[in-house]
């Protein structure tokens, strides 16, 4: 194998690991913007719901008002019909107060509407609160477990980190950038063995030939299908005829 290759091999798997907790983060981070889009949701139609009880808390007060003035009326009537004696001003005076009776029923069932609603509405929002509160309390765990979680992902990273920045100080430069704009690409593993003949990233067959060029691992060969880099892999050759030997067609190869 390219020896620059061997050391790209290393600083691979970390990448893939770097790969691997960054996925895993923004996953974490995802489960943390769901608690908060329910809870911002939840207190959302806390408020919504306050802002209707406080309207109708108003409404009534208004209505208590309107109620307050027409029982004065009739009371001011009934006492200016109790000092008139002319016949024709007592029954104008009867007719206003029946009026204004009428009138005060009227309040009087558009308050009890009112109270009617009030206290239904009073209780949805005490339900809404209790809802809150709780799932409040419930996803409190749930996130600060997932904060922990994030913070030793991020340490993780640093370490991963420092030991790549330690590893690619020593590899060939050259190597390494290509290494680097495919990884950027692909983000998976750009380095890959050929195995029988078939690309390890792809999955595509390749030639004798290339074959060959990989096998002499003199310079970097790159799969045509997918632009991996290939690489052959001696000692899993070794490890596998080991322990299972099977038979190979290698040594026909034409070279
Ligand atoms: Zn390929």
């Amino acid at each position: 194998m390219l020896e620059a290759l061997k050391e790209i091999l290393e600083i691979q798997e970390l990448d893939m690991k770097m790969i691997q907790l960054i996925q895993l983060k923004k996953q974490r981070k995802k489960e943390l913007d769901v608690i908060s889009d329910s809870k911002s949701k939840l207190n959302h139609l806390v408020s919504a719901k306050e802002e209707e009880v406080l309207e109708l808390k108003k409404g009534i007060k208004i209505i208590e008002g309107e109620h307050a003035d027409v029982q004065a009326k009739v009371k001011k009537l009934d006492s200016q019909q109790s000092s008139i004696k002319k016949v024709d001003e007592y029954n104008a005076i009867t007719h206003e107060i029946s009026s204004a009776d009428r009138e005060r029923l009227a309040i009087e069932q558009r308050l009890s509407d009112f109270y009617d609603k009030l206290a239904a509405e009073e209780d949805v929002l005490k339900g809404l609160h209790e809802n809150f509160a709780s799932s409040t309390e419930s996803s409190k765990a749930l996130e600060s477990e997932i904060r922990e979680s994030i913070s030793q992902i991020n340490e993780e990273g640093r370490v991963l980190k420092s030991q790549r920045d330690e590893m690619v100080k020593d590899v060939d430069q050259d190597v390494f950038m290509v290494y680097e704009r495919l990884l950027g690409n692909k983000k998976d593993r750009v380095v890959v063995p050929l195995e029988n003949r078939c690309c390890s990233g792809c999955h595509i067959m390749l030639t004798a030939q290339h074959e060959n060029l990989v096998r002499k691992g003199e310079r970097l060969v790159f799969c045509e299908h997918c632009s991996r880099i290939h690489y052959w892999q001696e000692s899993k050759v070794l490890e596998d005829s080991a322990v299972a030997p099977k038979p190979r067609r290698r040594k026909t190869t034409k070279t």
